[in-house]
């Protein structure tokens, strides 16, 4: 139950079949806002499958909108179908993300660039596509990451896309600020998500221990910071980082 009202706002969110994503759409429209679930069209077509799910349980105020970020003109076909729909888009959560883990020795140029594409170059895709028609005290929300800042084994790849999506949201609350658009990251430490169950799980039992709320968080405690940025209570919070990570400091 969230006392949050986005009646007659438009929501994106990217990546929203599943996990974080799915969370975020559902919690926004149980406040009241239209929403876009975006999902990537995946060889199996399971996220088609996923997000009509999600829009079938939503029932109205829910559309779904297939586009791979890495392509910016399907980016700018889908943020026009949201327009048209609902006549203005006020929220842009940019939550799509992949994992390509590898130590440096091993990682290869591909695992680089697909990670650098997707959770960097499509943040700036979506928020290229998105500045000319967002309303203006609109929202725009990156999802981050704990490894953005601390820099986990492995992810030199992943930590330098969420380093740099950072940085992004820090430059771009400077540029909408005139608009009175915020923009701002949300930093999950380990959320419960297809993503997160990849980790094997002798590494997860190591995570858990370091956390000091003793266990990882629930794509919810994700979906509510990201409905309280929407609120105007959260009107002069802008270019800043919020971890929501059980007070895991690395
Ligand atoms: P998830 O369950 O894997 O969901 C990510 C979604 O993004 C998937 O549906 C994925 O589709 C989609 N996606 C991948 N590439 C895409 C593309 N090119 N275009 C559009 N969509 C694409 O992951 P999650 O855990 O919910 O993560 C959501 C966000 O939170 C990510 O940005 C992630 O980096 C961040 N995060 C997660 C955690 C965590 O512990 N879970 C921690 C910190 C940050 P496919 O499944 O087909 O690839």
């Amino acid at each position: 139950m969230i006392l949050i009202d986005l009646t007659g706002k438009t929501a994106l969110v990217t990546g929203a079949s599943q996990g974080i994503g799915a969370e975020i759409s559902k919690t926004l429209h149980r406040a009241g806002a239209n929403v876009v679930i975006n999902y990537f069209d995946d060889p199996q077509g399971n996220n088609v499958v996923a997000a009509q799910k999600i829009v079938a349980e939503l029932g109205d105020r829910a559309i779904c909108c297939e586009a791979d970020v890495r392509n910016a003109q399907a980016v700018q076909a889908m943020v026009a179908q949201a327009v048209a729909t609902w006549g203005s888009l006020d929220i842009v959560v940019n939550n799509a993300g992949i994992i390509r883990d590898r130590t440096l020795k091993k990682m290869t140029h591909d695992d680089w660039d697909s990670v650098i594409s997707t959770n960097l170059t499509g943040v700036f895709h979506l928020c290229k596509a998105a500045e000319p028609v967002l309303a203006d005290e609109g929202r725009i929300i990156n999802i981050a990451s704990i490894a953005g800042v601390f820099g986990f084994f492995g992810q030199s790849n992943y930590a330098a896309a969420k380093a740099g999506v950072i940085g992004l949201t820090k430059v771009l609350s400077r540029e909408l600020a005139r608009r009175k658009i915020t923009v701002n990251a949300v930093a999950p430490g380990m959320i419960h998500t297809p993503m997160a169950a990849t980790v094997p799980p002798e590494v997860q039992a190591k995570m858990i221990a370091s956390i000091p709320l003793g266990a990882f968080g629930e794509p919810q405690d994700i979906a509510h910071m990201i409905a309280f940025l929407c609120r105007d209570l959260a009107r002069y919070i802008t270019g800043q980082t919020l971890h929501v990570n059980g007070g895991w400091h690395g």
